[in-house]
C-alpha cells in the first residue's frame, strides 16, 4: 500500500476479502467491509447478524458489528478518517461506492485494490498452487471420461452434457461448478457458447470447457479450468490438421512460459504458429487468463502485457482457432511458472479425442 500511495484499503463483496481474511462477504444491501488503513489496525464492519459467522482473528482484524439502524457508511467513512488516497475492492457495488464517496471527508483520490492486491493475488504461495494442482487433477479426472467415451456425447444434448459434466465435477470434489460450456459442431466457434438444446451429432467435434472451485481450509477456494475437444466419429482433414497446428502451438506457449517472460511474448508464442498455418484471423481472444480464488485475474496473456511472468504465476494456456457455421477447436491447461520452468497443472491427453458415432 504505501508503495502504491494508498492510505486505505476498502474490502468488500468479491474474491479479496475471502482471499485475505477467509471471510466471505454475504451479498446484502447490508455493507460489510474491512477497513485496512496503511500504518494502522484493520477493522471488519459488519451486519450484527453476520458476526456471528466471523472466525475471530485477533491481531488481524478488530470486529465492529453494526446495529440495524446504524449507517454503516459513516462507520466506514469514520475509520477513513482524512485518508488522501482510497483504494476500494474491484467487485464492491456502486451502491456502496457512490455512497461512501459522498460520505468520506476531504475528497481523497479514488482507486481499485487491482492494483494494489492484484499482484500479491497473482504470486501463488505453495498451498495456493498445491489447491490449483488438486482442482486441475479433479478437472482432468472429468475430461479423461469425457475423452474415453464414457460421457456419452452423440444424441444427446449439449445442456444434458454440460448438466453430467458440472455433477462429476462436484463429485470429484469441487465446492462448486463455476461453469461448463458444451458447444457441438458450428456452435464451438463461439468461445463462451452456452450449452443449449442442440443434440449432438455423428461428425461433430464437441468442445467442452469447464470448472469449478476447489475448497480448501483457508476460507478461500481455489479454480479449474480445462478445454477439451472430442470428435464424434472421424474428423474432416481440415479439423484434424487445424488441431494439429493448435496443439503445436499451445504446447510452444506453455514452453515459453519461464519466469522472466513477458506475457505478451507467451501470447505471441501460441499466436506465431497459428498465424503462420493461415489461421490467424481466426484466433479471436488472447491466449489466456491468471486463475487462483477467481477463474479470470491477472496475470492476463495477451499482447501488450509487458509484465514479466515470476515464480508462483499460475495462468491457463488456451489459444482456439473458430470457423463461423463450421467448427471451433480449443485446447486449454493451467500452468505455473516456476524457478525450474513452466509446471503444467492438467494431465489429460492432449490429442483430438475421437469417440465412436
Ligand atoms: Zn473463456
Ligand atoms: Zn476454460
Ligand atoms: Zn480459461
Amino acid at each position: 500500500m504505501a508503495g502504491a500511495g494508498i492510505d486505505v484499503v476498502l474490502l468488500s463483496v468479491g474474491p479479496d476479502l475471502p482471499w485475505l481474511i477467509g471471510y466471505e462477504a454475504v451479498p446484502l444491501e447490508r455493507l460489510t467491509m474491512l477497513v485496512v488503513p496503511v500504518d494502522d489496525d484493520a477493522t471488519l464492519v459488519v451486519p450484527r447478524l453476520e458476526a456471528p459467522r466471523v472466525v475471530d482473528r485477533p491481531g488481524v482484524f478488530a470486529l465492529r458489528p453494526w446495529e440495524e439502524t446504524e449507517d454503516p457508511i459513516g462507520l466506514v467513512a469514520e475509520l477513513v478518517g482524512t485518508a488522501s488516497a482510497v483504494a476500494v475492492g474491484d467487485r464492491t457495488w456502486a451502491r456502496f461506492v457512490v455512497d461512501l464517496q459522498g460520505a468520506v471527508v476531504g475528497g481523497p483520490c479514488w482507486s481499485r485494490t487491482s492494483t494494489v492486491i492484484g499482484p500479491l493475488r497473482a504470486r501463488k504461495e505453495p498451498g495456493e498452487i498445491a489447491a490449483l494442482r488438486d482442482a486441475a487433477a479433479a478437472a482432468d479426472r472429468v475430461a479423461a471420461r469425457l475423452q474415453g467415451g464414457e460421457i456419452a456425447l452423440l444424441g444427446r444434448t449439449e445442456a444434458e452434457v454440460s448438466a453430467e459434466i458440472g455433477r462429476q465435477l462436484l463429485d470429484e470434489g469441487h465446492q462448486r461448478v463455476n461453469f461448463a460450456i458444451v458447444a457441438a459442431g458450428a456452435n464451438a466457434a463461439s468461445p463462451h457458447h452456452d450449452a443449449g438444446a442442440s443434440v449432438i451429432e455423428a461428425g461433430q467435434v464437441v468442445l467442452c470447457d469447464f470448472g469449478g472451485t476447489w475448497p480448501t481450509d483457508t476460507g478461500a477456494g481455489y479454480c479449474s479450468d480445462i478445454t477439451r475437444c472430442v470428435s464424434v466419429g472421424p474428423p474432416s482433414p481440415e479439423v484434424t490438421d487445424a488441431y494439429a497446428v493448435l496443439r503445436d502451438a499451445q504446447a510452444a506457449s506453455v514452453a515459453s512460459a519461464t519466469v522472466g517472460t513477458p506475457c505478451e511474448v507467451v501470447d505471441a508464442a501460441a499466436r506465431t504458429p497459428i498465424s503462420a498455418a493461415g489461421y490467424g484471423e481466426r484466433f479471436i481472444h488472447r491466449t489466456g487468463h491468471g486463475i487462483g480464488v477467481e477463474e479470470h485475474e491477472d496475470p492476463y496473456i495477451v499482447a501488450g502485457n509487458r509484465t514479466a511472468l515470476e515464480a508462483g504465476h499460475a495462468f491457463s494456456v488456451e489459444p482456439g482457432i473458430y470457423t463461423p457455421g463450421w467448427w471451433g477447436l480449443r485446447l486449454e491447461d493451467i500452468v505455473t511458472a516456476t524457478d525450474a520452468g513452466p509446471l503444467v497443472l492438467n494431465h489429460a491427453d492432449h490429442d483430438l479425442a475421437i469417440v465412436d458415432a
